[in-house]
């Protein structure tokens, strides 16, 4: 990695490859995040039944999740479009968890929130709208679960650093960055997806990155193109919002694969895993040179 990364993000410096660490690999039940494995973790935008939060998590686990994802407390864009159903939804996806074997990721928004969300989650969602929320990076950090932190959607990558760094200062070392779309000059998308900030990110982090191709697209039809190019750009796994009725959906619908949309989606993404597998193969080849050396 070249000298001048680090001068760039020199207030941030445990977020950077060092010697001592090349790549986080973050415990999360029985896999690795970070590691060689590819991690989807999907699931409803929002907790709203038992059957929707079953069936989705049911259908997602046999075409290959290994996390749901389900909030139970919504940062919504209009304060009068649904909440959350608080306590309620995470008891839910605690259960979804029981029957289905699945890891379960959700959202905590409030600092005085953190031990009830830590308390039924295996990975703390930090939204991005919260991103500089400090206080409750801190309690996030110290809940001692994994933290997922999206990046904020006007936060460059060296304001997104500091809030990771601010999660590892406070002696928690299993930070994973998300890639959910920034706001540009262009509205045609939700957001723009930055996939350039994932490839620069797998180059000087050594923390794993995922990428959210929904949030990010705000259209279904755009959501397996933009997991395809993800994968290409190095990232170690997605987030996607996966509905059993999407146009029923009470929160991003719009941006929800149904269930056939998330087979396809996997379906397609299968041989973009297998060459980055032969990637993976390659770079831990006995004999092939560390990046560092070529050139
Ligand atoms: C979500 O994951 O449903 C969400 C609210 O994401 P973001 O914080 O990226 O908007
Ligand atoms: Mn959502």
């Amino acid at each position: 990695m070249r000298a001048s990364w680090h001068e760039k993000f020199a207030e941030s410096p445990d977020v950077l490859k060092s010697a001592r660490c090349q790549q986080t690999v973050v415990p999360v039940l029985d896999m690795e995040i970070g590691g060689d494995e590819f991690i989807t973790m999907a699931g409803p935008c929002s907790v709203e039944t038992e059957f929707q939060l079953m069936a989705t998590a049911n259908h997602v686990r046999r075409v290959g999740a290994r996390i749901l994802r389900g909030g139970a407390f919504k940062p919504r864009s209009s304060p009068y479009a649904f909440q959350g159903l608080g306590l309620e939804g995470l008891k839910m996806l605690a259960r979804a968890r029981d029957e289905s074997g699945l890891a379960i990721i959700t959202e905590v928004m409030q600092e005085d929130d953190v031990p009830m969300v830590a308390e039924y989650a295996d990975i703390l969602q930090i939204g991005t709208r919260n991103m500089e929320n400090y206080s409750l990076l801190e309690a996030a950090s110290r809940s001692g679960r994994p933290v997922l932190l999206k990046r904020g959607m006007v936060a460059t990558v060296a304001e997104w650093f500091r809030s990771a760094q601010c999660i590892l200062d406070h002696g928690n070392p299993n930070v994973i960055l998300c890639e959910r779309g920034i706001r540009t000059f262009e509205t045609a998308m939700r957001n723009t997806f930055d996939v350039a900030a994932i490839t620069l990110l797998k180059e000087i982090s050594h923390l794993p990155v995922i990428a959210d191709p929904s949030h990010a697209a705000g259209h279904r039809e755009l959501v397996p193109a933009l997991a395809r190019t993800a994968v290409a750009g190095g990232a170690d796994g997605l987030l996607v919002e996966v509905h059993p009725n999407p146009d029923k959906a009470w929160s991003d619908g719009e941006q929800s694969l149904d269930f056939a949309g998330f087979d396809a989606m996997m379906d397609g993404l299968s041989t973009w895993l297998a060459a980055r597998t032969q990637q993976l193969e390659r770079r831990d080849a006995p004999g092939a040179r560390p990046m560092e050396a070529v050139g």
